[in-house]
């Protein structure tokens, strides 16, 4: 696998597709006004930021402490609890739970985390039904596809897009009503609830003061898939926690408002356990794995630590010029966007995965707009410093030595600019071809000219008169 390579093919093909780049960009533009309408009902969204980004600082520092409480509350309740290093001992507890129930199907409600893990496959390969109950995430999987982006993981497909796949893959009418889609999707859904013997959620708050798994969504799927099956999972990266119950009050309808443009999502529930008796609903078994997955190793960085404040809201995404000319799934990660460009070479590996750190234009949008504060465009920069001071590219290396032989001699710096000067008027005719030295850069882009006079030559041009 070359992922750089790839990024490269995909990022040229789509960024031609005009119809995929109009959809994009017709959706995020529609984002962007019902966000700013929300935001501006906040007093302060700064001094929220602010808030926020402390709060965060404050669980990231104190990780340790806040997730032994979280998790003496949470077993003191009933739950049952497992920590999880890698990916692949997070699959292994899950198959261990499913088979010790002797399940069949497992419903899931939306769990980034288990994308990361590549949950779905492993439990498909080991001959289990999973069945996505969020909207767009069972479109997606309908079309076995990757969810597009962490928050609308169908973003990239149109109605008749949707109509045409339920008409292939369940067999219903053509219909482009989004209200008849929604009922064809629940139609079969429902159904899977009542047969799911597991139900698997993420997480998108787990706190610690009351040991509490708070999940935020608009469908009511989660709900459902935390309600029906007898058994529960709760996958979470070991960064969600927050300190106190009272922290929701800022954290959810800033996700809400980052996130979709909503002052609040539709329905937040909190999870604290399994049912006790006398309760109506709720699972009679209830786990939560805790997924570490090189996230302390990035806590380890105290440069880029803050990356772990995320609280995925997708909003850096939204902002970010390369993802809405790239798309989503150009990234071939889990996480994609500003924020995935970060965090994916601490999770991937930095020299597989640094290509995703140059895809930016380093304009400081994903910096500005999220919610938590992350300095995401200085991340992307320092990631590129890490990846080529462990393995400094040869071409690299000579082309600043270069640079340095020349800007340290004026001499030859004087030379240089001469000749440039001479050059970049023959230089048409050759530019854009192969014969073009600089053709790696004017295949695609301009060559900016040479400016007529420096900066010096103006000056001694100004006192000479
Ligand atoms: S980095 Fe910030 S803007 Fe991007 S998804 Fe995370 S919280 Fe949202």
């Amino acid at each position: 696998m070359n992922a750089a390579a790839d990024f490269k093919t995909r990022a040229q093909t789509l960024t031609r597709d005009l119809r995929h780049r109009l959809l994009i960009q017709t959706a995020l533009r529609k984002y962007e006004v019902v966000r700013d309408r929300t935001k501006a009902q906040f007093r302060d969204w700064e001094a929220a930021r602010q808030a926020a980004a402390r709060t965060k600082w404050e669980a990231v520092n104190h990780l340790d402490k806040y997730l032994n409480e979280l998790v003496g509350k949470l077993e003191a309740r009933g739950t049952k609890v497992h920590w999880a290093s890698t990916g692949g001992q997070a699959r292994e507890i899950i198959l261990g739970i499913i088979r010790e129930k002797k399940a069949r199907s497992i419903i899931k409600s939306k769990a980034m985390t288990s994308e990361e893990i590549h949950l779905n496959e492993a439990l498909e390969e080991a001959g289990f039904e999973v069945v996505e109950s969020d909207l767009g995430e069972f479109i997606v999987q309908l079309r076995k596809e990757a969810p597009y982006h962490i928050v609308f993981p169908a973003m990239h497909l149109t109605r008749g897009d949707i109509s045409e796949l339920f008409t292939r893959e369940l067999g219903s009418a053509p219909t482009q009503n989004p209200e008849d889609l929604t009922m064809i999707a629940r139609r079969v859904l429902r159904q899977k609830y009542i047969n799911a013997d597991v139900g698997l959620t993420g997480a998108n708050f787990a706190i610690a003061e009351t040991g509490m798994i708070s999940i935020t969504e608009n469908e009511g799927n989660a709900r459902l898939t935390a309600a029906l099956p007898k058994v529960m999972i709760t996958l979470l990266g070991i960064e969600k926690v927050l300190p106190r119950l009272e922290d929701l009050a800022l954290f959810l309808p800033m996700l809400a408002t980052a996130g979709t443009g909503q002052l609040l999502t539709c329905y937040n529930s909190l999870y604290g356990g399994p049912r006790l008796t006398g309760e109506a609903d709720g699972p009679e078994k209830f786990h939560v794995i805790l997924l570490d997955n090189h996230r302390t190793e990035l806590l380890a960085d105290a440069e880029q630590r803050d990356a772990l404040h995320c609280i995925r809201c997708g909003a850096c995404l939204n902002v970010c010029p390369i993802f809405r000319n790239v798309g989503g799934h150009t990234y071939g990660t889990t996480y994609s966007g500003p924020i995935g460009s970060v965090i994916t070479p601490h999770l991937r590996g930095l020299q597989d995965w640094k290509h995703l750190s140059y895809a930016s234009s380093l304009c400081g949008a994903c910096t500005e707009t999220c919610p938590v504060k992350i300095n995401l465009h200085h991340h992307l920069l320092q990631n590129r410093r890490n990846a080529s001071k462990q393995k400094p590219a040869l071409i690299e290396k000579l082309a600043f030595k270069g640079y340095a032989a020349v800007v340290n001699r004026p001499g030859v710096y004087q030379l240089v600019k001469k000749a440039g000067r001479v050059l970049q008027k023959i230089h048409p005719l050759v530019r854009g071809t192969r014969a073009d030295p600089a053709y790696g850069w004017t295949k695609t882009r301009d060559l900016p000219p040479i400016a007529r006079q420096t900066f010096k030559e103006y000056w001694r041009g100004r006192n000479a008169k």
